[in-house]
């Protein structure tokens, strides 16, 4: 998957050559490609923004070296992508949304700076509008960098292990179980036995139990959803389904 980075600060995204993102990078299964709007300025002082018109605080990056920007990538890969623009006015990301993006072999995503970017830019461009979370952060980098990971996780390749993908939080509604490794034993604390049963059955229900618990305890919005999605797991009486249970049981 391609991922094409519109911005001021292209190095901040250098934080993405480490870890697994790194790997993944080094192997060509990702590739970014952080494009630096001040390279389109038409301005001879390199100026990529201005005050914004009707007064206000702060500068406002002007529409011309973002269009221009987008211009070149399009240019480049030979069609028009997705572009998704970092913004607290956006939708919030989620996991859900990160596997529909996951998806595409190109996406371009665009990063404000200061307060934001021209209106008319954002009109020619855009196909999406994303927020990371109710807060406001100086620039749309970091923004790009938390979707770049976690799409990055579910495109093939990326992960070692592409089961963890398929297990972690939400990809199911539900937040995973907890984990343990070794020792067996830390600080009096022992591991569940049932994990070292070796039954995969009994572990997998373990597993799917603690799951459940821990997100009606901490996400009941989620587990609220998941009940309404999976009714015959929480149907009463007899049934094939071993895991079916009344609600207030659980
Ligand atoms: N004036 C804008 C507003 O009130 O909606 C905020 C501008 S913010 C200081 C500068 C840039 O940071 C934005 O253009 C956006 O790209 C990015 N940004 C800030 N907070 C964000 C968030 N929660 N999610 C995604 N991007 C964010």
């Amino acid at each position: 998957m391609r991922f094409h980075v519109l911005t001021l600060f292209p190095q901040i995204l250098d934080g993405l050559n480490t870890s697994i993102t790194g790997r993944a990078l080094d192997k060509g299964v990702l590739s970014v490609n952080a494009v630096n709007i001040r390279d389109f300025t038409n301005s001879k002082h390199l100026k990529v923004d201005d005050y914004p018109y009707g007064g206000g605080a702060g500068l406002v990056m002007q529409a011309q070296p973002v269009c221009d920007a987008y211009d070149s990538i399009i240019e480049s890969i030979g069609k028009k992508p997705r572009v998704v623009y970092m913004t607290p006015q956006g939708h919030t990301f989620n996991q859900k949304m990160a596997q529909d993006f996951a998806k595409e072999d190109d996406l371009v995503i665009l990063c404000g700076h200061y307060e934001g970017i021209d209106e008319r830019a954002l009109n020619l461009i855009v196909t999406d509008y994303v927020s990371i979370g109710d807060y406001v952060l100086t620039g749309g980098e970091l923004p790009a960098m938390v979707m770049i990971d976690a799409i990055s996780r579910l495109v093939p390749g990326v992960l070692n292990n592409e089961e963890s993908a398929r297990t972690e939080s939400f990809c199911d509604g539900l937040l995973e179980y907890p984990q343990y490794s070794r020792p067996y034993e830390y600080k009096g604390m022992k591991v569940p036995d049932v994990l070292l049963s070796g039954n995969h059955g009994k572990v997998d229900e373990w597993r799917h139990e603690q799951s459940l618990e821990r997100t009606k305890k901490i996400r009941p919005d989620l587990y609220e959803r998941y009940v309404k999605e999976h009714p015959e797991e929480f149907e009463t009486g007899s049934g094939k389904n071993n895991l079916r249970r009344n609600v207030d049981e659980t």
